[in-house]
């Protein structure tokens, strides 16, 4: 395709003739999708439906009758499901409720109130501030945002966070306390971290002394085109002697049902006896019903990568769809980049700077709803307003076709629009 950006005023004005007219076809069709969450779509649900079926016993292993109050920190058999599958030592894993995202905003919480290492809480500091690679999620974001912190923007890389910064930031300035990495496909770019980013974040030199890395494994047994492999953070924090520096998070949400699964924080040993003290106060203990339900399902860790196996040919079709209606509608059009993700459950886009929110909103007045554009950005803030999330798990691949042929116009309508006024 000969790129927009090489055409002449005329040549773009003709093309904008043809781009509108096809805008207006789709818009005449009066179409209803969603594409803005990761959510799994309703066939790909029912896979887990298994689990919802009558429980006959109520009892774990050791006899426990699960029904009943008891055990804090999990399940030793769902413990020992999640040590296999991320290779965590058990005994380093706590398990929680229903959704990871809680334990996130827990532990962020228990620092805030409690602090750890010695040093102040961080609810006393004057300021305290965070690293958020971006493009990234906008619910971390909105954690660290919520809670007062200053987000600073750190850059993606094809390895994970551009490392040159973020080593330079947290050595020089000691009210930076943590970042927020999510390891493995990650969301929305589908990045996985080179083993030399994970060395060093376990082993840079941080002003703070308590220093603490987010680690959302969320997407970590999700691969649909790759199972790529990544470097586990707790060992690698362990070999540099940064024992404490990173709590794991993972659940299973994207495996059975989100929002309704299983969820872990993972640490080292002080960490864990750190977190259980102040759990104690919080709760008797989380859903175990729900933690029998998930082992009687799966029954070992490979039970839980087989299912992914399923998942995976559920997803496949429909990022196929996406990056090849992507390749075919805009390869070498000058107006957009995209990354070819490995796994996970989103395509990230750069359109034109400055177009992004035109796209979204071209996209919606034709009845296609896409992620609001800067969402994958600190504050919602896209500096050049160029990236979009894509989210391909819910439509069908029927609808999923007609949604990205309409994004693909409305891509080449904002471009065209951007760079005619720029002629
Ligand atoms: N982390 C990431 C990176 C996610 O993309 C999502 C879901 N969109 C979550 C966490 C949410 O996980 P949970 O349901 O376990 O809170």
């Amino acid at each position: 395709m000969e790129s927009f950006r090489e055409m002449s005023k005329e040549e773009l004005q003709a093309q904008e003739v043809e781009v509108n007219k096809k805008y207006q076809e789709f818009k005449d069709l009066d179409l209803s999708l969603n594409m803005a969450r990761g959510k799994p779509a309703p066939d790909q649900i029912d896979h887990a439906n298994g689990m919802l079926e009558t429980m006959t016993d109520y009892h774990a292993k050791d006899g426990l009758d699960v029904r009943n109050y008891g055990v804090l920190d999990g399940l030793p058999e769902m413990k020992e499901i999640f040590s296999d599958l991320l290779d965590i030592p058990a005994k380093n894993i706590i398990v929680g409720g229903n959704a990871s995202l809680n334990l996130m905003f827990d532990q962020m919480m228990r620092l805030v109130v409690f602090g750890t290492e010695g040093e102040k809480p961080w609810g006393q500091l004057e300021k305290v501030k965070f690293l958020c690679p971006a493009p990234g999620y906008d619910r971390h974001f909105m954690v660290t945002e919520t809670l007062g912190f200053e987000l600073i923007t750190v850059d993606m890389t094809p390895e994970g966070p551009d490392m040159d910064q973020v080593e330079k930031l947290v050595a020089e300035d000691e009210s930076i306390k943590g970042i927020w990495c999510v390891p493995k496909y990650s969301n929305p770019q589908g990045i996985c971290y080179s083993d030399e980013t994970v060395d060093r974040l376990a082993s840079m030199k941080t002003a703070a002394k308590d220093f603490r890395i987010f680690w959302d494994n969320a997407y970590g047994v999700h691969p649909i085109f790759e199972d790529v492999k990544v470097k586990n953070i707790l060992d690698a924090c362990k070999e540099a002697g940064n024992d404490n520096r990173a709590y794991y998070f993972f659940s299973t949400s994207k495996i059975t049902f989100p929002g309704a699964g299983v969820s872990i924080i993972a640490s080292s040993d002080d960490n864990i006896a750190e977190i259980k003290k102040v759990m104690t106060a919080q709760t008797i203990g989380y859903d175990k019903i729900n933690q029998l339900r998930h082992v009687q399902f799966f029954k070992n860790a490979d039970g839980i990568r087989k299912h992914m196996q399923i998942l995976a040919d559920c997803l496949k079709p429909k990022f196929e769809t996406v990056l090849n209606t992507l390749d075919k509608e805009l390869a070498g059009s000058g107006l957009i980049s995209w990354e070819s993700p490995k796994g996970g459950y989103f395509v990230s886009v750069d359109v034109l700077p400055g177009c992004a929110k035109r796209v979204v909103e071209l996209a919606k007045e034709a009845g296609v709803t896409l992620t609001g554009a800067g969402a994958t950005y600190p504050y919602k803030k896209d500096p050049k307003d160029s990236n979009i999330r894509l989210a391909p798990s819910y439509p069908t691949v029927e609808e999923l076709q007609q949604a990205m042929d309409l994004f693909c116009v409305c891509v080449k309508k904002a471009g065209i629009e951007k760079l005619l006024e720029q002629a």
